[in-house]
C-alpha cells in the first residue's frame, strides 16, 4: 500500500498476519516518497514483500497505489509524479522472479484497496460502499470495483478561477481545497493541523476555511450520489481526523434533495495502513482466482 509510505504485510483469511513493515523509514535517505525515484520505489516494494514472506508459499500480491491504474500501470500519479507510465506490475514480477518468487501482482488505486479492505474486515462484502481517502491528495475508493476512472478527488466543486491548489493542475478541484499540499499553499504560515486547531479557537479565516473544506467533500459526495445513487461514504486517510461528519450531513442534506436520492451516510475509518494493505491482498486474490 502507497500512500503517505509504502505499507508491505502478509494477509492471510482477511487477516494480517505477522508484522507491518513500513518504508522510507527513519533510516532512510529519503524523508517521503515523493523524492524517492521510481527505480527504487519498485526494488523497496519487491525487497519488503520478500521479507513479508519469509519463505513461505505466497497466492498472489497485490498493489494499492495512488493514481491511475489501468492494467497493471500507473497511468497517472499527481502526487507521486515520478511514477507516471511506470509498468509497476511487470517490474516487480521480474524483480520478484528474481528472488525466487512467482505469484502474480496485481495493481489497484489505493483508495479502492481501502474500499476492499473495509468491505472485508467490517462485515461489507455485499453490499456497495464508497470511500473518500485525506491525505496528501485526495483518493477515491469503491467496492465492488467497476470499470472506470473514479477520480473523483478531482471532482470540480469551485467556480472559481482562483481556486488553482490541486496537484493535478486543475482548477475549482476537491484536492485544491482538501489536500494537505493544497492547505499548504493556501495557509503558507500554518500547518494543517494549526488551520483546524486555530479554527476551533474561533480565528475567523481558519473557521471559515473549515467550512469550506466540508462543504467541498459534501459537493463532491453529492455529485458522486446524483451520479452513482445514495449509499454509504466511509472516510479515511490521515486527515480524516478533521472530519466532522455531523456537519457534512447538514451539508449533503443541503445539497441532494430529491427522494430516492436520500439516505446516504458517513462513517471515519482513521485506520488505513492495514485496512488497505487487506484490501491489496484481498483483490489481487479475487483477481488470481479469476485467472
Ligand atoms: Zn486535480
Amino acid at each position: 500500500m502507497a500512500m503517505e509510505h509504502i505499507a508491505v504485510g502478509l494477509v492471510e483469511d482477511n487477516r494480517l498476519v505477522g508484522a507491518k513493515r513500513v518504508f522510507p523509514d527513519t533510516q532512510s535517505e529519503y524523508d517521503s516518497l515523493a523524492e524517492m525515484p521510481a527505480e527504487q520505489i519498485a526494488q523497496g516494494i519487491a525487497a519488503q514483500v520478500q521479507a513479508a514472506a519469509d519463505g513461505g508459499e505466497v497466492a498472489a500480491i497485490g498493489i494499492g497505489f495512488p493514481g491511475i491504474i489501468s492494467a497493471n500501470v500507473v497511468e497517472d500519479s499527481p502526487n507521486l509524479q515520478q511514477m507516471k507510465g511506470q509498468r509497476l506490475g511487470e517490474q516487480l514480477m521480474s524483480l520478484l522472479g528474481e528472488k525466487g518468487i512467482s505469484a502474480p501482482v496485481f495493481l489497484v488505486n489505493d483508495a479502492d484497496a481501502i474500499a476492499a479492505g473495509i468491505a472485508a474486515t467490517r462485515g461489507h462484502l455485499g453490499s456497495f460502499i464508497r470511500v473518500w481517502a485525506l491525505g496528501s491528495g485526495v483518493g477515491f475508493g469503491r467496492y465492488p470495483q467497476a470499470e472506470g476512472v473514479w477520480e473523483n478527488g478531482h471532482s470540480v466543486v469551485s467556480l472559481d478561477p482562483k481556486e488553482t491548489f490541486c496537484r493535478c493542475g486543475g482548477v475549482g478541484h476537491l484536492e485544491g481545497i482538501m489536500g494537505r499540499r493544497a492547505m499548504r499553499l493556501r495557509f503558507l504560515d500554518l500547518e494543517p493541523e494549526e488551520v483546524f486547531a486555530h479554527a476551533r479557537e474561533g480565528d475567523e479565516r481558519c473557521a471559515s476555511f473549515v467550512k469550506m473544506w466540508h462543504r467541498a467533500l459534501a459537493a463532491a459526495t453529492a455529485n458522486s450520489v446524483h451520479a452513482g445513487g445514495p449509499g454509504k461514504f466511509f472516510v479515511s486517510g490521515p486527515y480524516s481526523k478533521f472530519v466532522q461528519t455531523g456537519l457534512l450531513d447538514i451539508y449533503l442534506h443541503e445539497m441532494v434533495k430529491m427522494s430516492p436520492l436520500q439516505g446516504s451516510s458517513f462513517e471515519i475509518v482513521p485506520t488505513s495502513d492495514e485496512t488497505a494493505i487487506i484490501g491489496a491482498a484481498v483483490s489481487a486474490a479475487h483477481s488470481a482466482a479469476e485467472k
